[in-house]
């Protein structure tokens, strides 16, 4: 483990970005693995090569790979890339914190850590799976997915940045803050209906037909 302060100021700005952002501010302690044998004991399992940055809510804290072992242990990776990582992992702190804990589909929570910490930008994509709220949603669906081109992080970053931009972050931290204790697509549907008055459904055609 690294002492903190070599990325400290990239850590500062971060950091008050992203409470500026959300009006509140949380402590969160950041911790950065020298490389990814010591950032895989950090986590406990398997990562891979793409993985460089993971935030626990349970330990309530962010784990980072150093951005100097990134062209050899996460090469798609810019290491210049690090202060929107940082950003990326406290937007899920913050969308952790607003929910309480409760499960949001993956689509969303990796739209919003991928369109306010600004990692989506330059995001392109082409192919969208019909009705993809429904194949993006789950950790098993997200996971079947996320490595096989399909765009899950361009998909999500599109669509959510689509939502913040036509509805609102006051909207969508309704929608956060109403989510399920435990998740079905259904029951999320319901909240997205009663919230934007329309189904995800709706709410996917409707981004398809004004995407830029
Ligand atoms: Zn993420």
């Amino acid at each position: 483990m690294l002492k903190i302060t070599k990325y400290a100021p990239e850590i500062k700005k971060a950091k008050k970005e992203i409470s500026d952002f959300f009006g509140f501010n949380l402590e969160i302690e950041i911790i950065i693995a020298k490389n990814r044998v010591e950032y895989e004991k950090l986590l406990g399992r398997k990562t891979a090569d793409w993985e460089i940055g993971s935030y626990s809510p349970q330990e309530k804290n962010i784990k980072l790979l150093d951005p100097v072992r990134w062209k050899k242990d996460a090469p798609i990776h810019n290491p210049k890339k690090f202060s929107t990582t940082i950003k990326h992992e406290l937007v899920h702190a913050y969308t952790n914190h607003l929910s309480k804990n409760k499960a949001l589909p993956k689509w969303l929570n990796e739209g919003l850590a991928e369109t306010i910490s600004g990692s989506g930008q330059n995001k392109k994509n082409q192919y969208f799976e019909t009705d993809f709220c429904s194949k993006l949603d789950t950790p098993f669906n997200w996971s079947q997915r996320v490595n096989s081109g399909s765009g899950a992080y361009a998909t999500s970053y599109l669509f959510t940045r689509y939502l913040l931009n036509k509805y609102g972050f006051k909207t969508i931290k309704k929608l956060i803050q109403a989510a399920p204790i435990y998740y079905s697509y259904n029951r999320f549907d319901k909240i997205a209906i009663n919230i934007f008055g329309k189904n995800l459904a709706k709410l996917e055609e409707e981004f398809l037909d004004n995407i830029q």
